[in-house]
């Protein structure tokens, strides 16, 4: 017999977020209840797991205490995972295609709970984030800052560091570090648990829980899916033709260039923009929407735009790009910006125009995985995909593509597939951070989207130089909005703009994760010149003038 059974409810009259910390705690607080989940309160569900003795009456009477309406909708065992290999010598509970961050925490969560594991993987082990994307980007970030600001007090008027030839000494300290992360974080870490395997191949779906790789045939009890994605480019008159660089290629030039046009003013484009312009190439960004970093508050992008053209970065938005060619071994993009035909000039091109999901060639229609318009695998909350034993995790179920992300959705996706304890994959206060200096952190939601979803709201802006740390450490570029309930002043969004904002956010995050208020941010001890001491002066101006105030906002 089972020692957990997993209970989904169906509930009635949650109207907020609120709402679903209500009747998730009223729920956690049943006795024998071990998990309690609301995912979203628009989908008006919630799961339990609990101690069989924990009966549906004791939700649904927990749930109707709290004043909302629950009736069953689900009641089930949850299965313990199989200790033994299901068949054979070459027998796996699961089997993950790709090994990148999902399939590694889905590897590694699959192994604690006792199952046999395989990691196929086609390419390199640790996939994008250690060896094409987070580490490598953001170490280049690093160097590019730290030879900005030694650069900036020596010589005046010069903002960027002079020699090229630290470029290549940078790269190679880069792909030292590369290495030594995807040795000690993947290739170590997988050989520390014996019963999981990497299988070097690329594997090819046969239909239900059949995959091939390097000619055999394996039939594992579950598959997770986690390909992630690749660079996508728009359809421009030339530009496959001429070629150009994605996010890859840009991280591994073997020479700077001169000049660089990027298309694409979102996150990657704005971090390479400042990374290369810091490395002493001239920088143009084309941006076809009105705003560069489009998610983000319009202060926000406003402001990082006015501090990368001090950096003489060049943006341009509402550029529409007609053709794109080469002449004398420069790119020509032709753009057209408010009715006026340009044409920009650059030795080499960044396409940074998003990403799309892995999920084609190799036979996911065939098993009966279903997939979206964006070709993103489509999965149900538990992350299950149309065929019941296929799951799928990361950047290959489409938005939003962040390792951490992925990391967590690999973890739950295992779980669910191996014993269906029925997890709800939950993106409920996520942050994101952009890691431009000064970055951008932000978290829930932003003014618009608020009003959009019919919240009564009030805003706070507060430039850094109200901020002692800002002002001590000489940089106050930025600034911190916060958007809070009306009637209530519970936190929805949180959104910096500072030096180590992502840093800063995590407080915010917290903050709206458990329902807290901007009063609760203003009444909370912040240590005396820290960032994050911004977020309680923020929270202050709500009620106050925050130039009128002493030392630690007395
Ligand atoms: C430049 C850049 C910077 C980034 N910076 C950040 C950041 O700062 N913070 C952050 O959170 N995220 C960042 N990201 C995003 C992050 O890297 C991804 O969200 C994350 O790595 C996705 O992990 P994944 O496991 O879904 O896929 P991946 O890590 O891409 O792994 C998928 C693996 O599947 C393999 N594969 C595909 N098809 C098959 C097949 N048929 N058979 C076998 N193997 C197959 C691939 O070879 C690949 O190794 C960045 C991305 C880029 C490109």
């Amino acid at each position: 017999m089972s020692e957990q059974v997993h209970i989904a409810l169906r509930v009635e009259g949650m109207t907020c977020d609120g709402c679903a910390r209500h009747v998730t705690e009223a729920l956690k607080a049943v006795p024998g209840v071990e998990q309690a989940q609301v995912g979203s309160w628009r989908a008006g569900k919630a799961t339990v797991v609990a101690k069989p003795g924990v009966t549906n009456a004791d939700l649904v009477g927990a749930v109707q205490k709290a004043g909302y309406h629950a009736v069953l909708a689900e009641r089930r065992e949850v299965e313990p995972p199989r200790k033994v290999p299901a068949a054979g010598g070459q027998g796996y509970d699961l089997m993950t295609i790709g090994g990148g961050s999902a399939a590694f925490a889905a590897a590694i969560k699959a192994a604690e709970l006792g199952a046999r594991v395989a990691i196929v993987e086609k390419g390199t082990i640790g996939g994008t984030c250690v060896n094409i994307g987070c580490v490598p980007s953001k170490t280049l970030i690093k160097a590019a800052e730290l030879c900005y600001h030694s650069a900036y007090p020596q010589f005046e008027g010069l903002t960027a560091c002079p020699p090229p030839s630290d470029w290549q000494r940078v790269v190679q300290q880069k792909d030292e570090l590369v290495a030594a992360l995807r040795q000690g974080k993947y290739v170590d870490v997988a050989a520390v648990y014996p019963n999981i395997t990497i299988i070097r191949g690329e594997a090819q779906l046969l239909g239900g829980r059949r995959v091939r790789v390097n000619g055999t045939v394996y039939e594992p009890e579950k598959i997770l899916v986690a390909t992630g994605s690749s660079p996508w480019a728009p359809s421009i008159t030339g530009l496959q033709e001429t070629g150009f660089l994605d996010s890859e290629q840009a991280l591994s030039l073997d020479a700077l260039p001169a000049s660089m046009i990027i298309i694409g003013g979102g996150s990657i484009g704005l971090e390479f923009a400042q990374l290369f312009a810091r490395f002493g190439v001239q920088v143009m960004v084309l941006e076809n929407g009105p705003h560069v970093a489009r998610a983000e508050e319009p202060e926000i992008g406003q402001a990082l735009v006015r501090y990368l053209e001090d950096e003489k970065v060049r943006i341009c938005t509402n550029v529409g790009i007609t053709r794109v060619e080469r002449r004398d071994g420069d790119y020509l993009v032709h753009t057209e910006a408010n009715g006026k035909p340009e044409v920009c000039r650059a030795e080499r091109l960044l396409v940074a125009t998003g990403r799309r999901p892995n999920t084609g060639g190799f036979g996911l229609e065939e098993a009966g995985v279903r997939l979206g318009a964006k070709g993103e695998i489509v999965v149900n909350e538990y992350l299950q995909t149309t065929n019941p034993d296929i799951y799928a995790a990361g950047d290959c179920i489409g938005d939003p593509m962040y390792v951490y992300v992925a990391a967590y959705a690999g973890g739950l996706a295992a779980e669910n597939a191996l014993s269906g304890v029925g997890r709800i994959f939950d993106l409920t206060a996520l942050p994101h951070v952009t890691f431009t200096d000064p970055q951008i952190a932000s978290v829930g939601l932003t003014e618009e989207k608020a009003k959009q979803q019919g919240l009564r709201v009030q805003t706070a802006v507060l430039p850094l130089d109200h901020v002692p740390r800002a002002l001590a450490s000489r940089n106050t570029k930025g600034l911190i909005k916060l958007v809070a309930e009306e009637d209530t002043g519970r936190l929805l969004g949180a959104h910096v703009l500072a030096a180590e904002a992502g840093e800063v956010i995590q407080e915010a995050t917290l903050a709206i994760r458990f329902g807290l208020s901007v009063q609760d941010l203003a009444d909370t001890f912040h240590p005396y010149l820290t960032m994050v001491e911004g977020l309680k002066l923020a929270a202050l101006t709500f009620k106050k003038d925050v130039s009128k105030l002493s030392c630690c906002a007395a």
